[in-house]
């Protein structure tokens, strides 16, 4: 069959980075107890009273084609929780509902880029940003949050880049960093985009995972909320990742458009998940850190180990489910050492170039696993790292 170029090259061609993930995937196929850091998944699973009103409502008849922009009772929902976060006045007009942050990622690029307009995005970035730009047939292009820069993006590349550029992609908190923009950083980005009329699409899907400082939606900065989307979603946040629930936030008249998109695409997302989503938001802040508890739980526990050592320099890993640590001492790439990590110690993470180069050198660990088997883990790989260097040196 011949298939469109776009589809063709979605990825862009190359490795996927997953390489280690499949591996370590076979070997417990096979047997072998792998500790698992890589993916962003939490080990809770969605809270058993979200079930219930999952279940209520589909069982009440909350079953046939929902409303395709959302209901109004989660859109308002939605827009209230965003106006107590950040104070921008946000209403019902201002939300869609989409299945997922990675819908909202997709039809926000659909929203923003023509044909061959130049899309930025910064490297490290979530694996399937270049892609989802590609999908809307607009140009991927990368500006580097370099590592010697604290993972915070380089704004004297980006204004360059930006000459032209039809749009911005950021993410903080940032997977796979676990950085979170500082606010010179999102000023910064901000005046860049205002100067060079840039649209900017914020990725907030880890807003609730804030461990050291505040998270700032670029949206509330003067002058963005006209240019401004907001990828939310409920998968972080709550446990639902499965349940594929999340929303854009951004300007009236971008959200009709995205309406009439998802009216041509998804048809929107299931009433009864949608009942539940709102039930779980209903549920406030209370809910939200009882997901959080465990990963910042075992971000304390990374601070411990890694401050009993000096061999291994992490980045400061403010929010999110995840923690950046620079092997370089072992002279290895990220990729070559976490292939190493999982055949000899059998830990598996992610390699940092899975991410882009800015990552190159580094391996992600996904604070993942029960407290004391990532207690475990982590001292394990810390001693390994000592090992692997000193052998270097
Ligand atoms: N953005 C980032 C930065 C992510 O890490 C993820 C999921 N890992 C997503 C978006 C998409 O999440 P979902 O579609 O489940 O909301």
């Amino acid at each position: 069959m011949k298939l469109s170029h776009r589809i063709s090259n979605l990825t862009g061609g190359g490795s996927d980075g997953w390489g280690v993930f499949y591996r370590a995937r076979a070997m417990k196929a096979a047997g072998t107890p792998v500790l698992e850091l890589t993916i962003g998944e939490h080990d809770v699973l969605t809270d058993p009273a979200i079930l219930d009103a999952l279940h209520g409502a589909a069982k009440a008849g909350h079953t046939g084609y929902a409303s395709v922009p959302g209901t109004p009772a989660l859109r308002r929902a939605v827009a209230a929780r965003i106006e107590a976060r950040t104070g921008v006045p946000t209403g019902p007009e201002n939300i869609i509902i989409t299945a997922g942050g990675q819908a909202g990622l997709f039809a926000a690029h659909h929203a923003a880029c023509d044909e061959g307009d130049r899309a930025l995005y910064i490297d490290p970035y979530y694996a399937t940003y270049p892609g989802t730009i590609r999908a809307v047939g607009a140009v991927p292009e990368v500006v580097a949050a370099p590592a010697d820069r604290g993972f915070q993006p380089d704004l004297v590349a980006l204004a360059k880049a930006a000459k032209g550029a039809r749009s911005l992609l950021i993410n903080s908190p940032n997977n796979p960093t676990g950085v979170i923009y500082s606010r010179a950083t999102l000023e910064g980005i901000a005046k860049i985009c205002q100067d060079e009329d840039m649209l900017l699409i914020s990725d907030e899907v880890y807003d609730t995972q804030v461990w050291e400082g505040e998270h700032i939606s670029p949206r509330a900065l003067p002058g963005m909320a006209d240019r401004t989307l907001v990828i939310g979603s409920m998968s972080k946040s709550h446990a639902m990742t499965g349940s594929r629930i999340g929303w854009i936030c951004g300007p009236k008249e971008a959200i009709d458009t995205l309406i009439t998109l998802s009216t041509h695409t998804t048809y929107g997302v299931p009433g009864y998940i949608q009942d539940a989503a709102l039930f779980a938001l209903e549920q406030g802040p209370a809910l939200e850190e009882a997901v959080a508890a465990p990963f910042r739980r075992r971000r304390a526990i990374s601070q411990d180990l890694l401050a009993g050592q000096n061999v291994v320099q992490a980045a400061p890993a403010d929010g999110a489910m995840y923690t950046m640590l620079d092997i370089r001492a072992t002279g290895l790439s990220g990729e070559a050492f976490a292939y190493k990590l999982l055949e000899d110690e059998h830990i598996a993470v992610m390699p940092g170039e899975s991410f882009g180069q800015s990552a190159a050198g580094h391996i992600r660990v996904a604070m993942t696993i029960a407290d004391d088997d990532y207690a475990k883990a982590l001292s394990r790989l810390l001693a390994y790292v000592a090992r692997m260097a000193d052998q270097a040196a």
